[in-house]
């Protein structure tokens, strides 16, 4: 088993039109993997956090604390899955598990970087482009196939985004296995051949993904989503099977919710993703306590879905990457600053990955 720290990488997505349209002013700035941010209302006072990786996507200049302009584009898709996906695909032909998430506010790039719009491809559909380019190139004897599973968290239960009768019935349940820990009981999975078929999938997932708009962007979702990717290998020759899980998670918007349009249902909803998000950020806090050699007796992975169905990826069997979004802007200072304080403690993270190998049977 080999231990690794969570991976994470901070992307900084260009102004939207609402920032442009308010005169907003840039106050974050990049240099080398630091990102610095300014507090609006006292200029002087600003911070450096330091990230494994970091994307400049803005396309305006920013000064940077030597008073140097930094304009290059430096978070261009190529660059964000050479390194956060290329590896994530390598462990995964290896037979480790990995998990890839994005946090941030919602309209910062969660799912422009994990999903992507149009030509822009993000991380998840480049990904089974190599996968599956990987998979036909082979030279040896072993045998391959991929599932794929997408399902959604909200209001606590899960539902099924590839299937139209797990709705009706009040979402999938979560079980725990001795072996495999906590899964999904009847999720559907569905063996795929190509990346073709595999972003087919994601479209029809993604259409049938409920959205809630909210103050921040008409098209932003209250909920998680999480997709599975199952590779299993079998080594004929060697009598040896392989597999390995990546979970791909564009997690809800990490804003605080806003009391307006507050019929019951929607603080039912502000409360149960909170539920999972602040679960979310405890374990995180825990496991980063840990790994300083405080005394952690307890990590709540049960305390919500999301974190049950995380727990490997988080301290346990998995090589995990995590990209925190943020928007440049000082109307955003609050919210940015809190998810760069969030990203900085899941850098902390300790994991113990190994290969996932057995007979085959
Ligand atoms: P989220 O999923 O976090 O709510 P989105 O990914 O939908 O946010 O991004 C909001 C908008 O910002 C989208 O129109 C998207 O195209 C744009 N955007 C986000 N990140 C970038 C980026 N790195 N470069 C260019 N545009 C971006
Ligand atoms: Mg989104």
């Amino acid at each position: 088993a080999s231990k690794d720290c969570v991976q994470v990488a901070v992307r900084v997505r260009p102004f939207n039109k609402r920032e442009r349209d308010a005169g907003s002013r840039c106050i974050i700035s990049v240099t080398n993997n630091n990102i610095i941010i300014q507090d609006p209302r006292n200029p002087q006072n600003s911070r450096t956090f330091t990230f494994d990786y970091t994307y400049w996507s803005h396309s305006g200049f920013s000064r940077n604390k030597d008073g140097l302009f930094v304009s290059e584009e430096t978070g261009g898709r190529y660059s964000v899955f050479l390194d956060l996906g290329q590896g994530i695909h390598d462990n995964a032909l290896q037979g480790y598990n990995a998990t890839l998430l994005a946090y941030g506010q919602t309209g910062s790039g969660k799912s422009y970087s994990m999903v992507g719009y149009g030509p822009n491809k993000g991380l998840i559909p480049t990904l089974c482009d190599r996968l599956f380019q990987s998979i036909k190139s082979m030279q040896d004897s072993r045998q391959c196939q991929v599932f794929f599973s997408m399902l959604e968290i909200y209001n606590e239960q899960v539902l099924d985004l590839l299937s139209k009768t797990s709705r009706s019935a009040g979402g999938l349940r979560v079980r725990e296995d001795q072996q495999r820990g906590f899964y999904v009981e009847g999720l559907r999975r569905v063996p795929c051949d190509s990346a073709a078929q595999v972003e087919q999938l994601m479209e029809q997932g993604t259409r049938t993904r409920t959205t809630v708009a909210t103050h921040m962007n008409a098209n932003s979702s209250r909920s998680h989503m999480l997709i599975i990717i199952q590779l299993k290998q079998i080594f004929s020759k060697e009598c040896i099977t392989k597999q390995s899980n990546i979970y791909l998670v564009d997690l809800a918007g990490s804003e605080r919710q806003r009391s307006s349009g507050s019929e019951a249902d929607r603080l039912k909803e502000g409360t149960a993703i909170n539920l999972s998000l602040t679960t979310l950020g405890n374990v995180i806090s825990a496991l980063a306590d840990m790994a300083l050699g405080k005394k952690v007796v307890h990590i709540p992975y049960r305390d919500s879905v999301l974190t049950k169905l995380l727990q490997s990826a988080l301290g346990g069997n998995s090589r995990t990457v995590m990209i925190a979004t943020l928007s440049p802007a000082d109307i955003c200072y609050e919210e940015s600053l809190s998810t760069l304080r969030y990203a900085e403690r899941a850098k902390r993270i300790q994991n113990k990955a190994v290969v996932n190998e057995s007979p085959t049977e």
